[in-house]
């Protein structure tokens, strides 16, 4: 019985080679021997020969088509150990990928956390038309005294590791035995140089933990509990892009709207006699003042709807949402004597 290949890729029959190419890394990289624990080597590394004898055959069009057409286990032998070719291809493909290659072998430093997250509160208004705001934010930076090279007066030995080339080559072992690959030099952090001495503001760390301002703009349209990124304003790293700034936003509540994604909701209490006889009244916007008609009869309840008096779309801030005017009228709770002689004789018209 033929191995269900499908199954160990976790993908389905009919999916694209892009989906089991995708699923087929994270399973390798989850599953690779030398991210085990020792107890769980041996699950692993079977594991892992699974995951990539199933590539092997799902990973290539035609080898794919003869095991869908039902071709047996031998022929897939047979094709697999022709496909370990494809398979280094493919393990240098993921060593080239981004931070993989830190994630085994000790020879890249490890990744600290480089991303931030922080919450920020803005008014409804501003929310709904964005605004520009400089927060204090306590994070990474690099040393200005060195200009982040941890070298005091910046002075420097060629590193004799690398010979001042930044990388030096290794090898790794893996179930198919050497891969030889470049990485970082260790000795230099990859810089080529080593200080003569020790930055003196930093001690040679190259980076600060700092108060710092950073400038932010927030889009039109964001609505409560969003998170903007803020690419770039995250924590400095040695050797790497800085992380990236998250901030949850919180939006305070309006006095007199209501937000629904980008339509704006209030209340209109008028009087009796406005909806009886009929009115103009001036109500707010977002933006000023207008004056709306309440023609004669307006029910309790009834909507008015002002179009484009709303919310910017976050996606496109060319449209807006609407502005939507609910009408209560207030039923009087108590009368004067000239009221109440006039409310008895409307009794007397009613039929
Ligand atoms: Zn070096
Ligand atoms: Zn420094």
């Amino acid at each position: 019985m033929a191995k269900d290949y499908y199954k160990i890729l976790e993908v389905n029959k009919n999916d694209s080679p892009e989906t089991i190419k995708k699923s087929y890394k994270k399973l390798a990289l989850k599953y690779h021997p030398d991210r085990a624990d020792d107890h769980k080597k041996k699950e692993f590394e079977e594991k892992f020969k699974e995951i990539n004898e199933a590539y092997n055959i799902l990973g290539n069009e035609t080898k794919r088509r003869q095991y869908d057409a039902g071709g047996t286990n031998n022929q897939f032998r047979q094709a697999q150990s022709s496909g370990r070719q494809n398979f280094s291809d493919i393990f240098e493909d993921l060593l080239r990928e981004s931070n993989f290659g830190s994630q085994f072998g000790n020879y890249e430093e490890e990744t600290p956390e480089l991303d931030l997250h922080y919450g920020l509160t803005i008014t409804f208004t501003e929310a709904a038309f964005g605004v520009e705001k400089e927060i204090l934010i306590k994070k990474d930076v690099q040393c200005d005294s060195c200009n982040g090279t941890g070298a005091q007066d910046n002075k420097f030995d060629t590193c004799k590791k690398c010979n001042g080339h930044g990388r030096i080559e290794i090898e790794q072992r893996t179930p198919w035995g050497l891969i030889r690959r470049t990485a970082k030099c260790n000795e230099c952090e990859g810089q080529g140089k080593i200080p003569k001495n020790k930055c003196r503001t930093c001690g040679g760390e190259r980076i600060l933990n700092r108060k710092e301002k950073v400038k932010i703009k927030t889009p039109k349209g964001i609505d409560n509990n969003q998170t903007l990124r803020i690419p770039n304003a995250g924590n400095a790293a040695k050797n790497k892009r800085n992380g990236d700034l998250f901030l949850t936003i919180k939006v305070t509540p309006h006095k007199i709207f209501k937000r629904e994604r980008f339509d704006i909701y209030m209340e209109l209490p008028i009087t009796f006699s406005q909806a009886a006889l009929g009115c103009e009244i001036s109500i707010p916007t977002l933006t000023d003042n207008i004056k709306i008609k309440i023609t004669k009869g307006t029910e309790s309840g009834s909507v008015f709807r002002l179009r484009n008096k709303g919310i910017p779309y976050l996606d496109d801030p060319n449209y807006l949402g609407d502005q939507y005017v609910n009408i209560v009228v207030k039923t009087p709770k108590k009368l004067t004597r000239a009221q109440a002689k006039l409310f008895e004789e409307l009794k007397k018209l009613d039929k």
